[in-house]
């Protein structure tokens, strides 16, 4: 029987140290705050600032909308970002990507504050995810996926991971986080070949290219623990991962889609934004 890997679990774990945390802060005056800003009106998008905007709320986090046109020149959103970083009231933004083509991406997210980017998305969070030195904080969806492991007390020493992705907000920096806790790592992407003999040589498997069914019964070796962080529509309109379901039998233990990964990520964007209110007192 595989365990399953439940993500309300482990937010549940940190809901109470969080909100006793933001409890203190605002006594002193600092009600943690987080700047969601939107670009256009994704669903995806939307579901996640509804998810964001609810854990946010249960544990005392402020949230602060903004919201710019999809066809929005990259000055009008860099404006935003100026006037969050000025805004001392502000201590996180979390800001929703791809942007748009016409946007200069790279430009945009290297504007915000380091002390406000709570997801990790400059070049400066993300070089202390890759130099260990702790300076700045991780993606959060890359965090959770540790946190996630380490909270059911998966424990990936010596373990061979592999990861499939290689983006900058789950693939790569998961694969540096897995080598920062001593795994033995394997990153795979789109031109990866043979995929799932790699896949079938984990003891942990991420999985986070945004492909439904990716990864199938022949990538799963009995005994793996399975990270599943893909998001994807399937054919009755439900939400599903990158690995097949029915795949998933001879796994060891498993994330499930929806209700794994995703359910503790906005607890750790909660968590930074706590986090850096503390920093800013
Ligand atoms: P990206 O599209 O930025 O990256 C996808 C990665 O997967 C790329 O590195 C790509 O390789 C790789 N890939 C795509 N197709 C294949 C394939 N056939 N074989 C092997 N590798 C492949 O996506 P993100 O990293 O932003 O997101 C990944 C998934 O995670 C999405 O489903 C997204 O919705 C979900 N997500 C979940 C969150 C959560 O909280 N659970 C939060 C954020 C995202 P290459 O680099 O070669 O193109």
């Amino acid at each position: 029987m595989s365990t399953i890997l439940y993500g309300k679990a482990v937010a549940d774990a940190m809901k109470e140290g969080l909100a006793a945390e933001a409890a203190a802060l605002t006594a002193q005056g600092v009600t943690p705050t987080l700047a969601i800003v939107r670009v256009g009106a994704r669903e995806d998008d939307i579901a996640y600032e509804r998810g964001a905007e609810k854990r946010c709320g249960i544990v005392g986090v402020a949230v602060r909308k903004y919201q710019v046109a999809e066809d929005a020149p990259t000055a009008e959103l860099l404006g935003v970002i100026e006037e969050i970083n000025a805004d001392p009231g502000i201590h996180g933004c979390l800001l929703f990507r791809p942007l748009p083509k016409q946007m200069d991406e790279e430009a945009v997210r290297n504007a915000l504050a380091p002390e406000k980017d709570v997801d990790g998305i400059t070049d400066g969070s993300l070089a202390g995810v890759f130099s260990g030195s702790g300076r700045g904080y991780p993606p959060c969806t890359a965090q959770a996926c540790v946190e996630l492991l380490a909270h059911y007390g998966i424990d990936v020493s010596g373990k061979d991971a592999v990861v499939v992705g290689r983006s900058l907000v789950i693939g790569k920096p998961v694969a540096q986080m897995l080598l920062a806790k001593n795994a033995t790592v394997t990153t795979c992407h789109s031109r990866t070949r043979n995929l799932a003999e790699k896949c079938r040589g984990a003891d942990v498997l991420v999985v986070a290219a945004g492909q439904r069914g990716l990864v199938d019964a022949e990538g799963i070796e009995q005994g793996v623990v399975v990270v599943d962080v893909g998001i994807n529509v399937d054919a009755s309109g439900g939400i599903c991962g990158d690995v097949r379901p029915e795949a998933l039998e001879g796994a060891a233990a498993y994330t499930p889609v929806p209700g794994g990964v995703g359910a503790v990520t906005t607890s750790v964007l909660a968590a930074h934004v706590i986090d850096a209110a503390r920093k800013s007192v």
